[in-house]
This record gives C-alpha cells, sequence and structure tokens, in this order.
C-alpha cells in the first residue's frame, strides 16, 4: 500500500503558489487545484516539458475537454483511501488507459490546452472523492526532496504549551479569534477546523505536517 505522504512534486523544482479557491471563469467558479507555472529559475514552462507520476498507480483517463485540455487521471490506492492525481493543460501523452505508473515516471508534457493563457501543470487532488488543495502536499513533497527532516509536533485536542502557543498564534494571524494561551482546546480545535476546511485540507482538527505547511 502507497503511503500518501511519499507522494513527489510532479515537476521537481519547479514553482507554484497557494491559489486554493481563487475566482475563476470571472467568479462562476473556483480553483480546485495547484498551479505549477515556472521552472526553478523563474523562467515559463516550456512545451512539453516532463510531468512526472506523483505517486505510482494505474492510468484511469486519458482525455480531454474544454477546461482541462488534454488530461491524465492516475488513481493510487493509500493509506488515506483512493487517491486520484489529475494532470491538466498537457501537451502531449506519455500514457494510455490501463497503464501502470511508477512515481515519478513520464506521464506527458506539459502544455496550454483546454482554459489554460500560459503553459503549466494545473495538478488537482481528490482523496475518496474529495476535493482537496495539492499545495500543502507539495511544499512537504519538496521539502521530503531536500532532504529537509523538520521536526513538526502532532498538535491535537488536550496538547499544551509552546508549540501550541505558536500554533495560536499563526492561526491569529489568520483572522481567527482565539487566545494564544498554550491550551489546545475546543475553541482551537475549531479554529483549525476552519483553516483545514479554508485550505482544502481534511478538517479532523489535528495539526500535521500538511497544516504546519499551510500555516507557514
Ligand atoms: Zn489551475
Amino acid at each position: 500500500m502507497t503511503a500518501i505522504s511519499e507522494l513527489i512534486n510532479p515537476m521537481p523544482g519547479c514553482r507554484y503558489k497557494d491559489t486554493w479557491l481563487a475566482p475563476r471563469l470571472g467568479g462562476a467558479s473556483k480553483h480546485y487545484g495547484c498551479d505549477i507555472s515556472r521552472l526553478p529559475d523563474g523562467k515559463l514552462i516550456p512545451y512539453d516539458y516532463p510531468i512526472k507520476a506523483c505517486l505510482p498507480g494505474t492510468v484511469e483517463k486519458v482525455s480531454r475537454n474544454w477546461r482541462a485540455g488534454n488530461f491524465v487521471w492516475i488513481l493510487t490506492e493509500t493509506d488515506k483511501g483512493a487517491v486520484i492525481t489529475s494532470y491538466c493543460h498537457l501537451n502531449s501523452f506519455a500514457v494510455k488507459r490501463g497503464d501502470r505508473v511508477e512515481k515519478g515516471e513520464l506521464v506527458g508534457g506539459a502544455g496550454n490546452t483546454g482554459n489554460s493563457s500560459t503553459v503549466h501543470l494545473h495538478l488537482a487532488i481528490t482523496i475518496n472523492g474529495r476535493r482537496v488543495n495539492p499545495y500543502p502536499y507539495l511544499i512537504e513533497a519538496d521539502k521530503r526532496a531536500r532532504g529537509e527532516q523538520e521536526v513538526q509536533p502532532l498538535l491535537k485536542y488536550g496538547s499544551r504549551g509552546g508549540e501550541v502557543r505558536q500554533l495560536q498564534s499563526l492561526l491569529i494571524e489568520e483572522g481567527y479569534r482565539i487566545k494564544a494561551d498554550g491550551i489546545f482546546g475546543k475553541a482551537t480545535r475549531a479554529a483549525v477546523q476552519k483553516f483545514q476546511k479554508s485550505k482544502g485540507l481534511i478538517a479532523d482538527g489535528i495539526v500535521g505536517p500538511l497544516t504546519w505547511a499551510a500555516l507557514k
């Protein structure tokens, strides 16, 4: 079974921003993904820049529509359930339906197909059918790729101390009206869940690496 924490950046080193739920189509829709749109040196992505599979899995769909352009779906059974990684706006395909792919294997080449104005990859992720924000997953993936072993405390209801105070301060900066008293009580848990929901994370109220990545 694949752990979702094994996920890699499909364009290692390339740059992206957190635009989860940003308005799209003149406000008629929202952004349910993460766009990788710059090379490591900040330059634009060239056509057919290699896009790699984030996780090992099976190619579920290779198709196109007006919005996603050419896209590939890869299904992975993970420790968190069925994950579909979706690679959109491709210029070319390197896989076909039913293919088994390894993590890091070529999926296709970057493009500007569908509702897109520049060559980029729109990466979307669902877990058990629920859309999640790829951004914190990518931040975590890049940290692992750089070999950073940052020790981030797992905080949850009942936790206490300086790390809880640090968490509360970050939530206060995000606009949540809680006290930085170092006690992870009901108010802090409610704020964490609201924050997680707003960032497209699973709103379990537990602060792990993905929530830390979204907070910083
Ligand atoms: Zn996008």
